[in-house]
């Protein structure tokens, strides 16, 4: 689906990362996975942040909540927040089931720790209203499918001042050695899975932000910064 752009609102107490992008604050700060973009609320954390949510975006004129992805701490508010406010809620296409389940698919293979941390944190499910997918527009930002962490991941890219919610490279061993030598702390690579876009590593920005970065060798061929703007530098020094 395409939305537009709807106009820009400003949340209660939240930090402005970036013309009318927003992160709203919680604990521990700049690990809390919740956006208002335009008027768009982005991902809403896991279930205990419910309350802080919906006091931040108290009175705003929300269009719409969209997910990045299907995961627990990315959604854990969705069901409360969508009944509350009455939010259409939308995701990657392949994310549907898995937003739909409160990220119960195939739960009962997983490790006991991811277990009792999704009993923890996760939300009952809630369903999905509409899909986005690469190309799509979602307040004044482009959609990209970055596929590997969930199969529906989603990021959000705007061109005019190169803002985008995760960073993906084409070659992230690359990547993480320009930030090395420039000083800056980084994670270890993991890798989740071995297909394309399941090899991830983070670090944070001077202002305390944590990125994580993403590789997806297909960017190569298809970049996602114009060739003239590529160098991780210049976002590491943002
Ligand atoms: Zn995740």
């Amino acid at each position: 689906m395409n939305t537009q752009t709807y106009g820009q609102v400003e949340p209660h107490g939240a930090e402005r990362v970036a013309d009318g992008l927003w992160r709203l604050s919680g604990r521990p700060k700049n690990k809390v996975n919740a956006y208002v973009m335009g008027d768009v609320l982005v991902d809403s954390a896991t279930r205990h942040a419910t309350k802080r949510i919906l006091r931040q975006v108290k009175g705003l004129p929300l269009r719409s909540h969209v997910l990045t992805h299907g995961h627990m701490d990315h959604m854990g508010a969705a069901h409360e927040v969508c009944e509350a406010l009455d939010l259409p809620l939308i995701c990657g296409e392949a994310d549907v089931l898995a937003v739909e389940s409160g990220a119960r698919l195939g739960l009962e293979n997983r490790p006991l720790p991811v277990r009792i941390e999704h009993r923890l944190i996760a939300d009952p499910g809630h369903p999905v209203t509409d899909t986005l997918k690469e190309g799509d527009r979602v307040a004044g930002f482009s959609v990209l499918e970055v596929p590997g962490h969930a199969p529906g991941h989603l990021a959000f890219w705007r061109e005019e001042d190169r803002v985008l919610l995760q960073l993906v490279v084409p070659d992230a061993t690359a990547a993480r050695q320009e930030l090395l030598d420039r000083g800056v702390e980084v994670s270890e690579l993991t890798v989740i899975t071995d297909a394309d876009g399941g090899t991830f590593f983070g670090f944070q920005d001077p202002d305390g932000n944590s990125w994580a970065v993403q590789e997806i060798k297909a960017r190569a061929h298809k970049p996602l910064i114009p060739k003239d703007h590529v160098g991780l530098s210049e976002w590491a020094g943002r």
